[in-house]
């Protein structure tokens, strides 16, 4: 996996992109439990689920059809959080979807059941540019952790960064949200 706190980045550029008023705090809450969720999965590896058992780590929870799922579980919300229910959909869509995005970028650990339940066949995708990082907190605080924090840094926080501050200052520009 990405450290869980770099799957934070997706839905922070995203909602900083999109403004309070597309995306109110109350949906940016609901982007990050949807960017951190799939990670559920590594209790399986405690409770003894393979990694390669289709509920195995980055199975099912990290697939396309589960974050369409969680979307639109999600979307109920958007009353609640003052959002439209179209824009909370794509925007837990997008949050979700990154997760698995992003790991099968790693060049760690299994491949991504991007298809899960239809095929569970794991893909990474063609660049693997992200340091896998170790699923220890003691571990990541080694040097190893420091490699996989600057790759991170490059591959998902600049990018984000850049993407989040383009939307904001296209807002400002343009008087949108
Ligand atoms: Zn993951």
């Amino acid at each position: 996996m990405a450290t869980p706190l770099s799957h934070l980045a997706v839905p922070l550029a995203l909602t900083a992109a999109l403004g309070p008023g597309l995306a109110p705090p109350g949906l940016m809450a609901l982007a990050l439990a949807c960017a951190v969720l799939p990670d559920i999965d590594a209790v399986g590896l405690w409770l003894g689920i393979p990694y390669t058992h289709p509920l195995g780590h980055r199975g099912l929870t990290h697939s396309l059809p589960f974050g369409v799922a969680l979307a639109g579980a999600g979307s109920l919300l958007a009353p609640e959080v003052g959002a439209q229910p179209s824009i909370a959909f794509l925007v837990l869509l997008i949050s979700a979807a990154s997760h698995g995005l992003l790991d099968g970028l790693t060049n760690g650990g299994l491949g991504i059941a991007f298809f899960s339940p239809f095929s569970h066949r794991r893909y990474f995708l063609p660049w693997r540019v992200i340091e896998v990082s170790p699923l220890s907190l003691f571990a990541l605080l080694s040097r190893r952790g420091l490699c996989v924090l600057v790759s991170e840094i490059r591959y998902v926080w600049a990018p984000c960064l850049m993407f989040g501050l383009a939307g904001f200052a296209l807002r400002v520009l343009f008087g949108w949200g």
